[in-house]
């Protein structure tokens, strides 16, 4: 199978600091163990707590896993990621229950890890590409720096609700996960999905969130990633047109630019990204999320 190269993105894994969470939804019936989930993918998870419980603390694969109220106040919900690169193995989600007077419960729920069979590509492209000079490299790394710290944060509110979304029509190339050697070296996994779509396509926000960063990168160009809150981020890059700035709210839907090749692309796509406390998650995997 020959998958053409849409892009060359592949930002490395970001710091987190942990956070305790508020917002409603509605009520859900409890995850019943065992969980399986994939590398890269997105679950929704809940679990019932007693009438004193005021917060529910998690923590799988050594990330934060933070949990939300749902509309029934003895549950609460939260939404946890595998990272690409996780090894297939059984791990145990722990959740920390508090109450009031500081009594703490704690569960732990079986999770096995299920292997994905990512393809491998092998490139030859021109020799700037990954042998950069000294200047781009310097200014790569710090922008690599800026996008991790971005990434990083954890906002103590939910912003999205219910469904998410496509953000452009256009073809999916199957990209996510893909194991790129360039030149005979062996680079990052491909850690978003690539849309391929006619420049100037609009792009939409997937779900409501906060505007984090907009940038013109390196590597991936004009570019907006978007704060959902509680570590959940999605990225756009390679976009020809921002028209959203900084700090600023968007809905579920609305225009936030417009499909293109800046940065390090071959051609017209969306570089697609979504972060979930720390793991490069699948993109397409959000879409399930009910
Ligand atoms: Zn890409």
């Amino acid at each position: 199978m020959l998958l053409r190269l849409f892009c060359l993105i592949a930002v490395g894994i970001a710091p987190f600091l942990p956070a305790t969470v508020f917002s409603e939804e509605p009520s859900r019936s409890e995850t019943v163990a065992p969980i399986r989930a994939k590398q890269g993918d997105v679950f929704y998870f809940s679990v019932q707590v007693g009438p004193d419980a005021v917060s529910v603390e998690g923590r799988f694969l050594n990330r934060p896993v933070p949990f939300f109220k749902m509309g029934n106040p003895q549950e609460f919900g939260a939404l946890i990621g595998v990272d690409l690169a996780d090894p297939p193995a059984h791990d145990d989600l722990l959740v920390e229950i508090s109450d009031a007077a500081g009594k703490r419960e704690l569960r732990r729920y079986p999770v096995e890890v299920l292997p994905v069979h990512f393809l491998t590509q092998e490139l030859t492209v021109p020799k700037n590409y990954v042998d950069l000079d000294e200047e781009s490299s310097k200014r790569a790394a710090e922008e690599q720096e800026k996008i991790l710290q971005s990434l990083g944060k954890i906002t103590v509110q939910k912003f999205w609700a219910g469904r998410f979304m496509m953000p452009v029509e256009g073809k999916i190339a199957g990209s996510f996960g893909l194991r790129r050697i360039m030149n005979g070296q062996p680079r990052s996994p491909h850690s978003g999905e690539d849309i391929n779509a006619p420049q100037g396509t609009d792009v939409r926000a997937t779900n409501e969130g906060i505007v984090a960063l907009v940038g013109d990168f390196f590597f991936s160009g004009k570019s907006i990633i978007l704060d959902h809150g509680l570590g959940l981020y999605s990225m756009y890059f390679h976009l020809d047109q921002v028209d959203v700035a900084e700090g600023r709210r968007v809905r579920k839907g609305d225009v936030i630019g417009k499909v293109g090749a800046t940065g390090r692309a071959t051609g017209p796509h969306l570089h697609w990204g979504t972060r979930l406390n720390g793991a490069r998650v699948n993109p397409l995997s959000i879409l399930n999320i009910e």
